[in-house]
């Protein structure tokens, strides 16, 4: 199982909005045969597993690991309970059940059903912590939301409007840390101020995976529609003003633009994940209504004396970590 969990961690900048899932085929105690799921839309890990097997090994003298639960409807492939029940393996060893409605269980009563022996809840912490996002969005009907900043050691978070001083906060040798998030995120948040005053890019440029969705929270549609970061990659914007569609950006009308109604819109989409980072307000807002699993805060060595006061947080870290000059700070809701 573990080693399921190992190859399953090799899709988690490809498969959203489905599950990291690694699978393994094992004969006398052997691995003799290994797959997981590559990108959304491509082979599930059973059938890849299933297509590496070499041709002189008997599949149904085989035992088949895989940390998630079959899925057992016709999604862009075929059910792969389906495909376990025709091998006939000698039993499957199962991480833990799909929280997706449409699987949930079946998958397995499907199998039990024909006769299969499945084994069930094998390090099943470890595989639900492993597609974290995936278990707390079916569970929630939200996204699974990170908040993340970095804020100077007298706790400011930006310059002040007039101030043109060097405005990077955390270590530059940081920044592959903060562009793994944005790329193990499905989209990316930020509010029409950080938009306008920014002008970030958004976008990954310091680690290995592909640029997250943006969504903007623009209430009375403020922004400039000619900014960069709207050019490229494919942008949300929530408003209250009116919806059309124009190239790669999306005006989305919400009648009550409250932030309860964004996240439930998203999670229609089929976003299970969205890194927010800034500004001060938005971050204040998400922490203020809760609306936030886990929050990652970078604290840098340097002090500037003024700017825009970082968000406040009145509880302790579950764990700290020095990073370079920062010290990097995580909370988790249980
Ligand atoms: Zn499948």
């Amino acid at each position: 199982m573990n080693r399921c969990l190992e190859l399953a961690a090799q899709g988690k900048y490809y498969v959203a909005p489905n599950p990291m899932v690694g699978c393994v085929f094992v004969k006398d105690n052997m691995i003799v045969s290994e797959g997981y799921h590559r990108g959304f839309g491509m082979p599930h890990a059973e059938v890849d597993a299933f297509e590496n097997l070499p041709n002189d090994i008997n599949a149904s003298e085989c035992d088949i690991y895989v940390n998630l639960e079959p899925c057992s409807h016709f999604g862009k492939t075929p059910p792969c309970a389906e495909l376990i029940t025709k091998i006939r393996p000698n039993r499957i060893v199962i991480g833990a059940q799909d929280p997706n409605p449409l699987v949930s269980g079946k998958g397995i009563q499907h199998m039990v059903g024909a006769g299969i022996t499945v084994v069930e809840n094998i390090l099943s912490d470890e595989c639900m912590g492993l597609n974290k996002f995936f278990y707390s969005a079916y569970q929630n009907k939200v996204p699974f939301i990170t908040l993340k900043w970095a804020e100077t050691k007298d706790s400011f978070i930006g310059r002040l409007e007039n101030d043109s001083s060097n405005r990077k906060i955390s270590d530059q040798r940081n920044d592959a840390f903060v562009h793994d998030l944005r790329a193990s995120h499905q989209a990316i948040l930020v509010g029409a101020i950080t938009l306008t005053q920014d002008n970030p890019l958004l976008n990954v440029r310091y680690s290995d995976g592909k640029d997250p969705i943006k969504i903007i929270l623009s209430p009375n549609l403020s922004i400039d529609m000619e900014a960069s970061t709207l050019k490229i990659g494919h942008t949300i914007v929530y408003n209250s003003k009116t919806s059309i569609k124009k190239d790669n950006v999306e005006l989305v009308l919400l009648e009550n633009f409250t932030l309860s109604n964004v996240l439930h819109d998203l999670y229609q989409r089929n976003i299970h994940s969205v890194l927010v980072e800034g500004g001060a307000k938005t971050l204040q807002h998400f922490i203020d209504l809760e609306y936030w699993d886990e929050i990652i805060k970078l604290k840098s060595s340097e002090s500037w004396n003024d700017g825009v006061p970082a968000p406040h947080l009145s509880i302790e870290p579950n764990r700290k970590k020095k990073s370079f000059n920062d010290i990097i700070s995580f909370y988790n809701r249980s």
